[in-house]
């Protein structure tokens, strides 16, 4: 059975790139007919932010990512939050450490900065704790076996550091890019067990993976420097043949694919980079999400879902359903995919679009509640149908049709000076008259009426169509006025050409 899991840190909101891991990992599983979970690696004590992990549980909810396991639903492999496992990482460190794959280190800040500064200062491009330098420090494998004894029992701080070996080779077989081959003295000795009894992610992740008999890792591609380290955990650890198999997702890059999408490009280019609005419990720095500022969450995991990955087809529009049908793993591409907001904003025009006209209506209604204007849910649903075109975001409808409601006290005179003349005034004149006559107000009797007027007068509709325009609505552009006028009935229109006409 294919087990994946999503792994997030709470150390923020969680960002775009993070629900799009997500995402993959929910359509990969479903794909497969396998199960996802949902672990929170909070390991870190130092990064732990209030009302991240909450945010986390949102923020899936709302793309309509359902969990098989989670620290909410629970699981066979409970508990789902790591620092709720810490007594579980011991064990595993210390088979590590008899069996000479990992190793005591003492070392204190200072000492390792003193030995950046050195390595620095020789020019080594990246200062490692590895094979070279480890000769240099206070650790098991340079200290006398009494010596280190005597500091275990001493209660001196140390730290469990990975024993990685010299000159090694390390291959994997990522899914998305092929083989990948690292040479281990590119590889730190990564500590594995923290002064504080914490596991450090590598450890962590590696035991709760197996032990979670995850069987494929979907991640960002910044995981794929560590992906190596992990094989020889999985070595070292004796889980080489159930280890999982490895995808890394290609990064996200920035709208002119100059580099990563980072967190603070939502607020320079205005648009949101996270799904939920999110304020920093410590800053109360305000970061806007998908969801308030009006997006659908089936248009967002439809736009998310092509960040990365194509059908092969000429469709765009996926359901969730759609999509795990269609999702495979080959075809995510290997590069960054650039991050289109144009494109997010024609997938949510698209699904507001498609909904049925009541649906619709009650974003309306709900605005015209907060102005205290009443209106039916026929009205509201035929106004729906006429706009729906025209907007993007639900909160439009109600910038759009404010006029089927509130009559103009001001017309744009750039407009009335171009148009608005003496002819048109004259045929508003008419067709205000004549309005009342018609007995089933509907459009294309008022456009009957408006062309025979027009034929009377021998005026063409284009010469005043604008102003007529202008003076029902006061506003230069909308749906078709005949459409509009029918909305707005008889007596109002009436009303409104006699005061622009005034
Ligand atoms: N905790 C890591 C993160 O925050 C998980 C990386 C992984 O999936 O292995 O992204």
């Amino acid at each position: 059975e294919v087990r994946v899991r999503f792994a997030p840190s709470p150390t923020g909101p969680l960002h775009i790139g993070g629900v799009r891991t997500a995402l993959y990992n929910y359509l990969f599983a479903k794909k497969m007919g396998g199960k996802m979970l949902l672990r929170i690696e909070d390991t870190d004590q130092n990064r732990f932010i209030p009302g991240a992990e909450n945010y986390i549980f949102e923020a899936l909810e709302w793309c309509g990512i359902k969990l098989d396991e989670s620290p909410i639903v629970g699981g066979p492999h409970a508990p789902y939050r790591q620092s709720e496992r810490k007594p579980m990482y011991m064990d595993y460190a210390m088979k590590l450490v008899n069996e000479g794959n990992a190793y005591y280190a003492f070392d204190t800040a200072e000492e390792l900065d003193a030995m950046r500064e050195r390595l620095k200062a020789a020019k080594v491009a990246t200062p490692q704790y590895n094979s070279i330098t480890r000769n240099t420090m206070k650790n098991s494998l340079t200290l006398p076996e009494d010596e280190v004894k005597r500091r275990l029992e001493s209660g001196e701080p140390y730290v469990i550091r990975l024993k990685v070996p010299r000159k090694e080779e390390i291959r994997l077989k990522d899914m998305i890019r092929g083989w990948v081959m690292v040479h281990s003295s590119a590889i730190d000795d990564k500590v594995l067990m923290k002064s504080d009894g914490m596991p450090t992610y590598h450890l962590a992740n590696i035991v709760d993976d197996h032990l979670m008999e995850i069987t494929h890792v979907i991640r960002g591609e910044e995981w794929l420097p560590s992906a190596p380290l992990h094989v020889l955990l999985y070595k070292y650890l004796g889980w080489e043949s159930t280890m999982p198999e490895f995808a890394h997702l290609p990064l996200l890059l920035k709208p002119d694919g100059n580099g990563k999408l980072s967190k603070r490009d939502g607020d320079k280019l205005g648009f949101p980079v996270f799904p939920l609005n999110w304020v920093d419990p410590f800053t109360s720095e305000k970061s806007s999400g998908y969801r308030e500022n009006g997006y659908l969450p089936e248009a967002f995991v439809n736009f998310l879902a092509f960040l990365g990955w194509n059908p092969g087809t000429q469709q765009e529009i996926f359901s969730m359903d759609e999509l795990i049908d269609a999702f495979s793993i080959e075809r995510i591409g290997k590069s960054g995919t650039r991050f289109d907001q144009n494109k997010v904003k024609w997938f949510n025009e698209q699904y507001l679009r498609a909904k049925p006209d009541e649906e619709l209506a009650v974003y309306l209604l709900d605005a015209l509640k907060e102005h205290n204007i009443d209106c039916s849910p026929e009205k509201a649903a035929k106004i729906a149908s006429v706009m729906k075109e025209r907007v993007t975001f639900p909160q439009d409808f109600w910038r759009e049709a404010q006029y089927m409601f509130i009559a103009p006290e001001t017309y744009n005179e750039q407009v009335a000076a171009k148009k608005w003349n003496a002819q048109a005034v004259n045929i508003f004149e008419q067709f205000k008259n004549e309005l009342p006559t018609i007995e089933v107000f509907i459009a294309a009797e008022v456009k009957n009426l408006l062309n025979s007027i027009l034929e009377r007068n021998g005026v063409k509709l284009g010469a005043v169509m604008q102003a007529l325009r202008l003076a029902v609505t006061g506003v230069e552009a909308g749906p078709d006025l005949m459409d509009i006028i029918e909305i707005i009935g008889k007596e109002e229109t009436v009303k409104r050409l006699g005061t622009a006409i005034e």
